[in-house]
Protein backbone atom coordinates (compact mmCIF):
# COMPACT_ATOMS: atom_id res chain seq x y z
CA UNK A 1 0.00 0.00 0.00
CA UNK A 2 1.07 3.19 -0.94
CA UNK A 3 0.17 6.66 0.65
CA UNK A 4 -0.22 9.24 -2.05
CA UNK A 5 0.54 13.17 -1.32
CA UNK A 6 -1.03 16.24 -2.87
CA UNK A 7 -1.25 19.93 -1.89
CA UNK A 8 -4.14 20.79 -4.22
CA UNK A 9 -5.00 22.04 -7.48
CA UNK A 10 -5.15 25.50 -9.64
CA UNK A 11 -7.73 25.97 -12.36
CA UNK A 12 -5.15 28.20 -14.15
CA UNK A 13 -2.20 26.65 -12.87
CA UNK A 14 1.03 29.14 -13.95
CA UNK A 15 4.84 26.96 -14.71
CA UNK A 16 7.89 28.76 -12.99
CA UNK A 17 5.89 30.64 -10.53
CA UNK A 18 6.68 29.94 -7.24
CA UNK A 19 2.81 30.61 -6.12
CA UNK A 20 1.82 27.72 -8.06
CA UNK A 21 4.88 25.51 -7.17
CA UNK A 22 2.86 22.85 -4.78
CA UNK A 23 -0.36 22.70 -6.54
CA UNK A 24 -0.84 21.04 -9.96
CA UNK A 25 -3.36 21.99 -13.05
CA UNK A 26 -7.00 20.90 -12.28
CA UNK A 27 -7.28 19.11 -15.66
CA UNK A 28 -4.36 17.19 -14.68
CA UNK A 29 -5.46 16.21 -11.40
CA UNK A 30 -9.03 15.08 -13.23
CA UNK A 31 -7.85 12.93 -15.99
CA UNK A 32 -5.15 11.24 -13.55
CA UNK A 33 -7.84 10.75 -11.44
CA UNK A 34 -10.36 9.24 -13.90
CA UNK A 35 -7.63 7.09 -15.70
CA UNK A 36 -7.43 5.40 -12.02
CA UNK A 37 -8.34 1.64 -12.17
CA UNK A 38 -8.51 1.33 -8.57
CA UNK A 39 -10.13 3.88 -6.55
CA UNK A 40 -8.51 5.14 -3.85
CA UNK A 41 -9.43 3.72 -0.26
CA UNK A 42 -9.18 4.99 3.16
CA UNK A 43 -6.24 3.93 5.19
CA UNK A 44 -6.60 0.29 6.65
CA UNK A 45 -3.97 -1.65 8.53
CA UNK A 46 -4.76 -4.66 5.75
CA UNK A 47 -4.95 -2.60 2.41
CA UNK A 48 -2.18 -4.36 1.13
CA UNK A 49 -3.00 -3.85 -2.42
CA UNK A 50 -4.75 -0.16 -2.47
CA UNK A 51 -3.48 3.28 -2.32
CA UNK A 52 -4.36 6.20 0.00
CA UNK A 53 -4.89 9.69 -1.45
CA UNK A 54 -4.26 12.53 0.88
CA UNK A 55 -4.18 16.19 0.76
CA UNK A 56 -2.42 19.26 3.00
CA UNK A 57 -3.00 22.18 4.25
CA UNK A 58 -6.27 24.25 4.22
CA UNK A 59 -6.43 26.12 1.67
CA UNK A 60 -8.90 26.40 -1.53
CA UNK A 61 -6.49 24.25 -3.86
CA UNK A 62 -6.66 21.55 -1.46
CA UNK A 63 -10.22 21.61 -1.07
CA UNK A 64 -10.85 21.87 -4.92
CA UNK A 65 -8.46 18.36 -5.37
CA UNK A 66 -10.83 16.79 -2.20
CA UNK A 67 -13.64 18.04 -4.32
CA UNK A 68 -13.03 16.48 -7.66
CA UNK A 69 -11.38 13.32 -6.15
CA UNK A 70 -15.36 12.30 -4.30
CA UNK A 71 -16.90 13.13 -7.75
CA UNK A 72 -14.72 10.61 -9.43
CA UNK A 73 -15.56 7.88 -6.72
CA UNK A 74 -12.07 8.16 -4.94
CA UNK A 75 -11.71 8.39 -1.00
CA UNK A 76 -9.41 11.24 0.70
CA UNK A 77 -7.89 12.64 3.48
CA UNK A 78 -7.58 16.33 4.06
CA UNK A 79 -4.84 17.64 6.37
CA UNK A 80 -6.20 20.72 7.95
CA UNK A 81 -4.56 23.03 10.44
CA UNK A 82 -7.43 25.44 12.69
CA UNK A 83 -5.39 28.47 13.69
CA UNK A 84 -5.68 29.56 9.76
CA UNK A 85 -9.17 28.55 9.79
CA UNK A 86 -10.30 30.22 12.69
CA UNK A 87 -8.60 33.31 12.06
CA UNK A 88 -9.11 33.15 8.13
CA UNK A 89 -4.90 34.34 7.66
CA UNK A 90 -2.83 32.51 5.07
CA UNK A 91 0.10 30.32 5.66
CA UNK A 92 3.21 32.36 5.48
CA UNK A 93 4.85 29.88 3.31
CA UNK A 94 1.72 30.97 0.60
CA UNK A 95 2.70 34.57 1.18
CA UNK A 96 6.70 33.93 0.87
CA UNK A 97 5.77 32.34 -2.39
CA UNK A 98 3.77 35.43 -3.73
CA UNK A 99 6.47 38.02 -2.61
CA UNK A 100 9.53 35.80 -4.30
CA UNK A 101 6.65 36.38 -7.75
CA UNK A 102 6.60 39.75 -7.29
CA UNK A 103 10.06 40.06 -7.14
CA UNK A 104 10.94 38.16 -10.00
CA UNK A 105 13.76 39.99 -12.63
CA UNK A 106 14.45 42.15 -9.42
CA UNK A 107 17.62 41.82 -7.11
CA UNK A 108 17.31 41.97 -3.44
CA UNK A 109 19.43 41.83 -0.43
CA UNK A 110 19.09 39.14 2.58
CA UNK A 111 21.17 38.55 5.55
CA UNK A 112 23.48 40.59 3.59
CA UNK A 113 23.82 38.47 0.67
CA UNK A 114 22.84 39.59 -3.00
CA UNK A 115 20.06 37.35 -4.53
CA UNK A 116 19.73 38.14 -8.23
CA UNK A 117 16.02 36.35 -9.32
CA UNK A 118 16.32 35.98 -12.53
CA UNK A 119 15.94 32.37 -12.68
CA UNK A 120 14.27 29.60 -10.57
CA UNK A 121 17.76 28.63 -8.95
CA UNK A 122 18.16 31.77 -7.71
CA UNK A 123 15.20 32.47 -6.41
CA UNK A 124 14.21 28.63 -4.72
CA UNK A 125 18.41 29.43 -2.80
CA UNK A 126 16.63 32.12 -1.21
CA UNK A 127 13.47 30.73 -0.70
CA UNK A 128 15.58 28.05 1.27
CA UNK A 129 16.90 30.48 3.46
CA UNK A 130 14.13 32.34 4.24
CA UNK A 131 11.90 29.54 4.96
CA UNK A 132 14.90 28.20 7.43
CA UNK A 133 14.64 31.34 9.29
CA UNK A 134 10.35 31.85 9.41
CA UNK A 135 10.42 27.96 10.47
CA UNK A 136 11.99 29.02 13.74
CA UNK A 137 8.86 31.53 14.58
CA UNK A 138 5.37 30.75 15.16
CA UNK A 139 2.68 30.90 11.96
CA UNK A 140 1.66 34.70 12.55
CA UNK A 141 5.27 35.90 13.83
CA UNK A 142 6.36 34.19 10.41
CA UNK A 143 3.46 35.86 8.29
CA UNK A 144 4.15 39.49 10.11
CA UNK A 145 7.93 38.69 8.97
CA UNK A 146 6.87 37.91 5.44
CA UNK A 147 5.05 41.34 5.41
CA UNK A 148 8.13 43.46 6.44
CA UNK A 149 10.36 41.66 3.97
CA UNK A 150 7.76 42.49 1.30
CA UNK A 151 8.66 46.18 2.39
CA UNK A 152 12.01 45.77 2.84
CA UNK A 153 11.71 44.24 -0.91
CA UNK A 154 10.15 46.98 -2.24
CA UNK A 155 7.01 44.67 -3.00
CA UNK A 156 4.36 46.14 -0.46
CA UNK A 157 1.25 44.57 -2.05
CA UNK A 158 0.95 41.02 -1.69
CA UNK A 159 -2.52 39.03 -3.02
CA UNK A 160 -2.57 35.73 -2.18
CA UNK A 161 -3.88 33.76 -5.51
CA UNK A 162 -6.97 31.77 -4.90
CA UNK A 163 -5.52 28.61 -4.60
CA UNK A 164 -3.66 29.58 -1.66
CA UNK A 165 -6.10 31.30 0.08
CA UNK A 166 -7.11 29.72 3.33
CA UNK A 167 -10.63 28.00 3.33
CA UNK A 168 -13.58 28.79 5.60
CA UNK A 169 -15.21 26.78 8.78
CA UNK A 170 -18.60 26.68 6.51
CA UNK A 171 -16.25 25.14 3.32
CA UNK A 172 -14.50 22.97 5.46
CA UNK A 173 -18.33 21.23 6.58
CA UNK A 174 -19.52 21.09 3.10
CA UNK A 175 -16.54 19.05 1.98
CA UNK A 176 -16.75 17.08 5.29
CA UNK A 177 -20.60 16.42 3.81
CA UNK A 178 -19.14 15.34 0.39
CA UNK A 179 -17.55 12.04 2.48
CA UNK A 180 -14.00 13.86 2.88
CA UNK A 181 -12.23 12.00 5.35
CA UNK A 182 -10.97 15.93 7.89
CA UNK A 183 -7.88 14.78 9.69
CA UNK A 184 -5.51 16.85 12.18
CA UNK A 185 -2.32 18.97 10.31
CA UNK A 186 -1.66 19.72 13.88
CA UNK A 187 -3.19 23.33 15.54
CA UNK A 188 -1.41 25.72 13.11
CA UNK A 189 1.46 24.31 10.20
CA UNK A 190 4.56 24.83 12.98
CA UNK A 191 7.92 22.61 12.64
CA UNK A 192 7.86 20.46 15.13
CA UNK A 193 11.31 19.77 15.57
CA UNK A 194 11.90 23.01 17.54
CA UNK A 195 8.68 22.09 20.04
CA UNK A 196 9.27 20.54 23.30
CA UNK A 197 6.97 17.23 23.97
CA UNK A 198 4.19 19.28 26.15
CA UNK A 199 3.90 21.62 22.81
CA UNK A 200 3.80 18.65 20.43
CA UNK A 201 1.03 17.33 22.53
CA UNK A 202 -1.21 20.32 23.01
CA UNK A 203 -0.31 20.93 19.01
CA UNK A 204 -1.69 17.02 18.32
CA UNK A 205 -4.06 17.11 20.80
CA UNK A 206 -5.59 20.63 19.88
CA UNK A 207 -6.52 19.97 16.49
CA UNK A 208 -8.10 16.62 16.81
CA UNK A 209 -10.45 18.24 19.67
CA UNK A 210 -11.38 21.34 17.45
CA UNK A 211 -12.41 18.45 14.50
CA UNK A 212 -14.49 16.32 16.85
CA UNK A 213 -16.09 19.77 17.77
CA UNK A 214 -16.47 21.06 14.67
CA UNK A 215 -17.03 18.63 12.04
CA UNK A 216 -18.35 16.27 14.48
CA UNK A 217 -16.32 13.44 13.64
CA UNK A 218 -13.39 12.05 15.04
CA UNK A 219 -9.70 13.07 13.43
CA UNK A 220 -8.15 9.63 12.91
CA UNK A 221 -4.55 10.45 11.33
CA UNK A 222 -2.21 13.45 12.05
CA UNK A 223 0.26 14.48 8.98
CA UNK A 224 3.20 16.44 10.59
CA UNK A 225 3.70 19.69 8.99
CA UNK A 226 6.41 20.10 6.32
CA UNK A 227 6.63 16.41 6.54
CA UNK A 228 10.00 15.45 7.77
CA UNK A 229 10.34 15.42 11.54
CA UNK A 230 9.19 11.97 13.38
CA UNK A 231 7.28 12.21 16.39
CA UNK A 232 8.15 10.95 19.49
CA UNK A 233 6.51 7.39 20.93
CA UNK A 234 4.81 9.50 23.76
CA UNK A 235 3.37 11.62 20.81
CA UNK A 236 2.65 9.19 18.69
CA UNK A 237 0.14 7.55 21.61
CA UNK A 238 -2.11 10.57 21.29
CA UNK A 239 -2.18 10.24 17.60
CA UNK A 240 -5.57 7.93 17.20
CA UNK A 241 -4.56 6.56 13.80
CA UNK A 242 -1.23 6.66 12.04
CA UNK A 243 1.56 9.76 12.05
CA UNK A 244 2.05 10.76 7.87
CA UNK A 245 5.13 12.00 6.52
CA UNK A 246 6.07 13.65 3.43
CA UNK A 247 10.49 13.64 3.26
CA UNK A 248 11.35 12.77 -0.06
CA UNK A 249 14.40 11.30 0.79
CA UNK A 250 13.55 8.48 3.23
CA UNK A 251 11.91 5.45 1.45
CA UNK A 252 8.21 5.19 1.52
CA UNK A 253 5.89 3.02 3.82
CA UNK A 254 6.01 2.62 7.72
CA UNK A 255 9.51 3.84 8.91
CA UNK A 256 8.53 3.91 12.61
CA UNK A 257 5.95 2.42 14.91
CA UNK A 258 2.46 4.13 13.40
CA UNK A 259 4.40 6.75 11.06
CA UNK A 260 4.17 6.31 7.52
CA UNK A 261 5.87 8.12 4.87
CA UNK A 262 3.96 9.75 1.73
CA UNK A 263 5.01 9.68 -2.08
CA UNK A 264 4.25 13.39 -3.40
CA UNK A 265 2.33 12.82 -6.68
CA UNK A 266 2.27 17.22 -7.37
CA UNK A 267 6.05 16.42 -9.32
CA UNK A 268 4.26 14.15 -11.70
CA UNK A 269 1.36 15.62 -12.12
CA UNK A 270 3.45 19.23 -13.24
CA UNK A 271 4.82 17.58 -15.75
CA UNK A 272 3.24 18.96 -19.46
ZN1 LIG B 1 1.26 21.29 5.34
Amino acid sequence: MGIHLLHGCAPTWVQHRQSFRNYVPENRLWTYLKSLEQKYVPWSKHGINHHVLTVDDSTQGAARACVLARELGHHVILFVNPLQIIRQVPYFFSLLDELLDQCANHTVTYGGIKYELYGLTVTRSLRRVLKADLLTISDEAALQRVRELAREFDAPDLNISHHAQTMSIDELREISSLGVEIANHGWSHLEISHLNHEQVAAHILDGQKWIQQEIGLPAEHYAVPFGTSFVSDAAQVLVRGITMLANSSLPQGELRPGQWNRFELTEELQKP
